[in-house]
């Protein structure tokens, strides 16, 4: 589960990390007024509209923008509401805006990258930072990994503070921004612990520029994204209660009803298969065979012929797909729940779309039977005699 930046600042405030003031708005005639109230308590005229999505590279794409008066607000906040985000995490469709952060502008002296994430390969948790963080750190990822100091948590002891130190020499702190900066990093791994989260990232960590009554600058959090484990949410309700269901994909929501696991991907292949293991296959499959997979569809063992008809519901009304491909082996599933699902969405909806069929196990002689009987309704079907044929055929007839 994700949330927004602007409930990602509470939750670092609320762990001591220091972060600029802020205020949501969701139309831009709250904009001035927003302005006023956080740079008049920052006492600075600075201020940053940021455009709260679940998606990152937002300054790059215009979403994230400094303005020094209550009119440039409203500007920033009438382009950011009525135009989709594009940016490198979005997709070429974007993101509609629905909320916007006013927060306290701050100077910047340095942006740093401030990360903790688990690493499968390890089993451990890592902080990962970088003294080159900002809009670029995919960048620098890529081209300077040396660049990136990655320190493994112990899983039952936690970030030690030598560690956090080590890091925080690492990166370049000097004088009082050492603590500070041990002081965050403590603070964000004992956040991702209490909170099982699977990222918890701060980028830009900051400092602010010298001054006569703060020599050292000061550090804070100006951007931060979490994601929960949404196993775990169960034992969170502070975090469950942060969800914000207008974020959700709108048809990953629906087959989660009906108990199925769907996920919309860019491809035009739209896969119904049961078992994630053997979902995973198909689309690697379809890959192999040079198409691209529209959805990632595990109809699971126990499917009721309701929830297939809905699962071929989901898949078609995806603009996108342009064929459709079944692949069922039978074990728990049995295929003649699977075939009277396809009957019932070609007699409700029509396919006029390919679709290519593979059957196999459990009551197949049933499924192929109720197939042919309505071969009629299904002018479009193909069927496979096993996945590297289905995949063949699949691509083939989209193209
Ligand atoms: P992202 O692009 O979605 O990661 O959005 P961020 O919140 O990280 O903002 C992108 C960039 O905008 C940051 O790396 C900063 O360079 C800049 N920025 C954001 N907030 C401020 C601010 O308060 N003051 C200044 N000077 N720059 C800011
Ligand atoms: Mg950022």
């Amino acid at each position: 589960m994700k949330i927004h930046e602007y409930q990602a600042r509470d939750l670092l405030a609320s762990y001591g990390i220091p972060v600029p003031s802020g205020q949501v708005i969701t139309s831009k005639e709250d904009a001035a007024q927003a302005y006023k109230s956080v740079t008049q308590d920052a006492g600075t005229d600075l201020a940053v509209v940021k455009a709260q999505v679940f998606a990152g590279g937002r300054g790059k794409a215009g979403f994230v923008k400094l303005v020094r008066s209550a009119d440039e607000a409203t500007e920033a906040a009438k382009f950011m509401l009525s135009n989709r985000m594009v940016s490198n995490q979005t997709g070429p469709e974007g993101l509609e805006v629905n909320k916007l952060l006013i927060a306290a502008g701050v100077d910047i002296a340095h942006e740093y990258y401030l990360a903790i994430t688990t690493d499968r390969a390890t089993r451990r948790n890592f902080l990962i930072a970088s003294a080159e963080g900002g809009v670029d750190i995919e960048q620098v990822a890529e081209d300077n990994p040396d660049a990136i100091i990655k320190t493994p948590i112990h899983p039952l002891l936690g970030l030690q503070s030598y560690q956090a130190r080590e890091v925080a020499y690492a990166l370049g702190f000097k004088g009082k921004q050492i603590n500070q900066a041990v002081k965050i990093m403590m603070a964000l791994s004992k956040l991702y612990h209490d909170k099982d989260c699977s990222i918890a990232e701060i980028n830009p960590l900051i400092t602010t520029p010298a001054t006569t009554d703060n020599p050292d600058g000061q550090v804070l959090a100006i951007d931060a994204k979490f994601n929960f484990d949404d196993n775990a949410t169960f034992r969170h309700k502070d975090i469950q209660a942060l969800h914000d269901p207008s974020e959700d994909n709108p048809a990953e929501t629906r087959a989660a009803k009906m108990g199925l696991s769907y996920i919309a991907l860019d491809g035009n292949i739209g896969c119904l298969v049961n078992g994630a293991g053997l979902a995973m296959a198909t689309m690697d499959t379809i890959k192999l065979e040079g198409g691209d997979p529209a959805n990632f569809l595990d109809v699971g063992g126990s499917a009721s012929e309701e929830a297939v008809t809905e699962a071929f519901r989901i898949i078609l009304s995806d603009q996108a797909v342009k064929g459709i491909l079944v692949n069922i082996f039978g074990g728990i599933m049995r295929c003649d729940i699977i075939a009277q699902g396809i009957v019932n969405a070609a007699k409700e909806i029509g396919f006029k779309i390919p679709l290519v069929v593979r059957l196999e196990g459990t009551n197949v002689d049933a499924g192929r039977a109720l197939l042919e009987k309505a071969s009629g309704d299904l002018p479009t079907l193909q069927a496979a005699t096993d996945l590297g044929d289905a995949a063949k055929k699949m691509v083939a007839a989209v193209g």
